[in-house]
Formats: C-alpha cells, sequence, structure tokens
C-alpha cells in the first residue's frame, strides 16, 4: 500500500515517494510569536502532527522542523506597546506555545528555529539572488525579489502573473520598489526598530526569506513536504518557491500540504475577527485536553472543522468510551481458551485504519474504525469470550493505532505508593469480606480523587474529576 497526499501544487492526490528512501523531511510554517496561538493555530499545527506521527507509524524516518516567526510587524508594535523588547515578548509567546503544544500531545518537532537566530542563512540567500540578479536594492536599504526575473512565479496559486492580484502584506510594505508585485526580501532599517548589521546592509528579514532559510538550512535545498494553512498559499509559499528556487536552481518542495481552517460558525477563528479561543480556555471549562485533541483532529485537514460545545461534547464522550475500555481490559481476568477470532478482528480494523489513513490522511473512517473496534471488544468483554492474555493483546493493538492518534490515557496512570497502598488494602478487606473497612477505604479514596468500582473482575480504580 502507497501512502497518497494531496498536492496543492499538482491539485490533485500524489504517492508519497520521499526523495531519500526510507527518509521523509517535513516543514510545517509556525507560528508568529506576537501573542498567545489560538485553537485554530493548533490545528494547523495538529494537523503537522498527525502527518509525522502517520510517517511514523508507517516505518519512515521523519525530521520535522517547524519555525517560529520571532520578527515582525506584530511583533515590534507589540513589544512597543508593552514597553518590552521583542526578544522578551516573543520568548514569552514561544514558552505558552510549547506549552500548550505538549498539552494538547503535539510531537515535539526535531528543530523548532527561531528567525532571529538564523539572519546569517537569510543573508547568504539574500546575497545569491542579488548576485543572480532575482533581486535589487532601494534607496532605503530595503531589497526586493524582482518577480520579473522568475517567470514561474505563482504556479502554486494559479496566479496569472500580469494580472495578480497584490497581497495583504505586500500592500502593508510601505518601501519603493519598481514593480508592484514585489516583495520584500529584506526591511531598511527604520528607528525604533530592531536591525541587523550584516553584509547586505543593516535591517530586518521579511517574513517569507525566513521559512526558505530555516527549510533549506535543517532539510536542504529540496526536500519532501512543507505544509501550512490555506491561507499561506499566497502569497507566502508562492514567494518562498520563487525565492528558494532562483536561488538554488533546485526544486524547493515536492510536496505541498493545506490545511483548511477551524471555523466559529461560519467564519474563521483568527484574532482579528476577536472569535479566538486557546488551548487554557477550553481546559478550563473542564474539557480534557485529550477531547480538545480529538476535537481538533476530527475532520479531515482539507475540510474546513467548526468549532463548537457540540464537538467539545462528542469528543469527551468518545474519550470516555476509550477510557472505560483501556479499564475494562485492565482489569479482565478469564481463565478460558483465547478467543479464536480476535486475530481477525484486530486485523481488520488495522487494515481500515490504515486505508483511511493512506488515502490523504482521511480521519474520520480512521477513528470509524477504531470506535468500531472499542464497541466490539465491549461486546466480548461483556460476554466473556476473551482470554486474560486476549485482553492484553488488546490493549497493546490499540496503543500501537494511538502512536498516530495520541488519544488514549497516558501509559502511567500507577498511582503513587500511598494510594497504591490504600487500594491494595481495600482489595484485601473484599477479600477478607470486611466490608466496614472496605467501605471506609473507598471513602478516604474518593476523597483523594480515585474512584474505585467493584466489578465482577475485582476492584478497578480511575480518577475522578
Ligand atoms: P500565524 O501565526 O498567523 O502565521 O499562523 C500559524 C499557522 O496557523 C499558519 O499555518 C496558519 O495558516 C494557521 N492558522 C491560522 N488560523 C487558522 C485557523 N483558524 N484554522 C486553521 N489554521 C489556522
Ligand atoms: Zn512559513
Amino acid at each position: 500500500m502507497t501512502i497518497q497526499l494531496h498536492d496543492t501544487m499538482a491539485g490533485a492526490a500524489r504517492e508519497l515517494v520521499p526523495l531519500e528512501p526510507g527518509h521523509v523531511r517535513v516543514y510545517s510554517c509556525g507560528p508568529t510569536v506576537y501573542g498567545p496561538a489560538h485553537i485554530g493555530n493548533f490545528r494547523s499545527f495538529l494537523f503537522g502532527d498527525l502527518l509525522v506521527r502517520y510517517l511514523r507509524y508507517r516505518g519512515f524516518r521523519v525530521t520535522w522542523v517547524m519555525n517560529v516567526t520571532d520578527v515582525d510587524d506584530r511583533i515590534i508594535k507589540g513589544a512597543r506597546a508593552e514597553a518590552t523588547t521583542i526578544g522578551e515578548l516573543s520568548e514569552r509567546h514561544r514558552k505558552m506555545l510549547v506549552s500548550d503544544m505538549q498539552t494538547l500531545g503535539i510531537a515535539m518537532p526535531d528543530f523548532m528555529p527561531k528567525a532571529t537566530e538564523n539572519i546569517p542563512q537569510m543573508v547568504e540567500l539574500i546575497q545569491k539572488l542579488l548576485d543572480g540578479g532575482h533581486a535589487y536594492k532601494t534607496d532605503d536599504g530595503s531589497i526586493f525579489f524582482r518577480i520579473a526575473s522568475w517567470p514561474e512565479y505563482g504556479r502554486l496559486a494559479r496566479l496569472d502573473p500580469e494580472g495578480m492580484k497584490v497581497g495583504e502584506r505586500v500592500e502593508a510594505d510601505d518601501y519603493a520598489k519598481d514593480d508592484v508585485r514585489d516583495f520584500a526580501l529584506w526591511k531598511g532599517p527604520k528607528p525604533d526598530e530592531p536591525s541587523w548589521e550584516t553584509s547586505i546592509g543593516p535591517g530586518r528579514p521579511g517574513w517569507h526569506i525566513e521559512c526558505s532559510a530555516m527549510s533549506m538550512r535543517y532539510l536542504g535545498p529540496s526536500f519532501d513536504i512543507h505544509t501550512g494553512g490555506v491561507d499561506l498559499v499566497f502569497p507566502h509559499h508562492t514567494d518562498e518557491i520563487a525565492q528558494s528556487e532562483a536561488a538554488t536552481g533546485q526544486r524547493f518542495v515536492a510536496y505541498w500540504l493545506h490545511n483548511a481552517f477551524l471555523q466559529m460558525g461560519a467564519q474563521k477563528m483568527s484574532k482579528s475577527l476577536g472569535n479566538i479561543e486557546r488551548v487554557g480556555d477550553v481546559i478550563d471549562r473542564g474539557i480534557s485536553p485529550r477531547a480538545l485533541r480529538l476535537a481538533l483532529s476530527s475532520a479531515h485537514y482539507r475540510a474546513p472543522l467548526s468549532f463548537g460545545e457540540d464537538s467539545l461534547q462528542a469528543a469527551s464522550s468518545a474519550i470516555d468510551r476509550l477510557d472505560a475500555l483501556f479499564a475494562a481490559l485492565a482489569t479482565y481476568r478469564c481463565d478460558g481458551p483465547d478467543d479464536a477470532t480476535l486475530p481477525d478482528l484486530l486485523d481488520g480494523a488495522r487494515a481500515a485504519f490504515e486505508a483511511a489513513l493512506d488515502a490523504d490522511l482521511n480521519i474520520s473512517p480512521a477513528l470509524a474504525a477504531l470506535f468500531d473496534l472499542v464497541r466490539e471488544l465491549n461486546r466480548r468483554i461483556d460476554a466473556r469470550v476473551l482470554s486474560t492474555a486476549d485482553a492484553s493483546r488488546a490493549t497493546a493493538f490499540i496503543r500501537d493505532l494511538d502512536r498516530v492518534l495520541g488519544i488514549a490515557p497516558a501509559l502511567d496512570e500507577s498511582l503513587d505508593l500511598e494510594l497504591q497502598k490504600l487500594v491494595d488494602d481495600r482489595a484485601a478487606a473484599r477479600a477478607a469480606r470486611d466490608w466496614a473497612a472496605s467501605d471506609r477505604l473507598r471513602t478516604v479514596l474518593a476523597e483523594r480523587g480515585i474512584l474505585v468500582e467493584d466489578t465482577r473482575d475485582g476492584q478497578r480504580w480511575r480518577r475522578g474529576e
């Protein structure tokens, strides 16, 4: 079986064939850390996470890079408003980003470079473009990419270069340039703005050059997959392609993958519309991080996803079902023979799961395969057709699929020694039919947040809210 991915450049799904056999190199456009990231941004990062996790599950080595843009107009403005430095402001938000990524169970990228730590790489790239006649300097020390020097400009976004519309961020640049379409690689120094002394003159980098320099630094001039939200197709990724390919003469990226937006009703969730929610806000409302992760991952990445209470409740109850199954399997004991049809059940679930994800990461049927299996395992637990060993097999099987999904209960659910002793004492009291002691210990445990339940297979515990 092969993995098909929808490539924006081709406008169609294409089989993934890594440039270097067995190794997939992925770059994801990360956030601009002028404020805390919102859950719309996290939809984009969770899509990167799903892609990387699935490629690893399928046996590829993956190198994943996600940048942090820590210098831009909004950061400069924000730092000025708070009377702090851009370094302090962006580092504060970068730390929040990492903490929210951990909360959501996003795998840490292999590299998370900051723009300000890659200025020499950007300068080198810009110098190459100047040398090759693809860039020019203006009186104020800014440097622009000359779009007229690059006939292939705009293919990704299917632009007609002649009638090209000017992008928002291009318009925002009030620097003199030869052609209105040209975009800034380097912005000349201005009073009250941070500036770097470099061989191409003083100033600061434009946004697009950052991603070209950082991706090529860690992944080479030509790599496999570049991801980002659909809003980045133009101008950001369009400009990245032009400047990278003009500088190196090689194809920059083999597969361009773009996620659709997280929406509030019919609108994109975005800071400028004022309809954002942050990870912490949702967790504070009592939604578990795993339920939020599932809610933000449960639609195909190219389909708009509406965020709301319904999706959170559906995700929470799905997580509860999964937790209940794990708890039931952990305590299940049955001396009977193995269930002869369990291997077929598990093989079928795996085949459906992989077929779905192979088809451009089609998450919905993959989740359906898992939750159909959950239902069937519950049925077999109730009917007591599984053996004790089958229960362990089923647990290990779901944990294996969960390498991709990241929604199973944490592996280390072990109790600290003191709580473990209380749980053991209660089990002993029950075994000795000392109901008074067993009830008392149940109350003590409940006060400590551990809920014990008596089942046919003995005592079972779980953490309460
Ligand atoms: P930014 O910090 O604005 O550069 O955005 C970081 C990433 O989040 C980019 O890939 C954006 O395309 C993506 N993004 C921003 N808003 C949303 C949203 N509402 N839904 C999905 N992705 C988004
Ligand atoms: Zn980028």
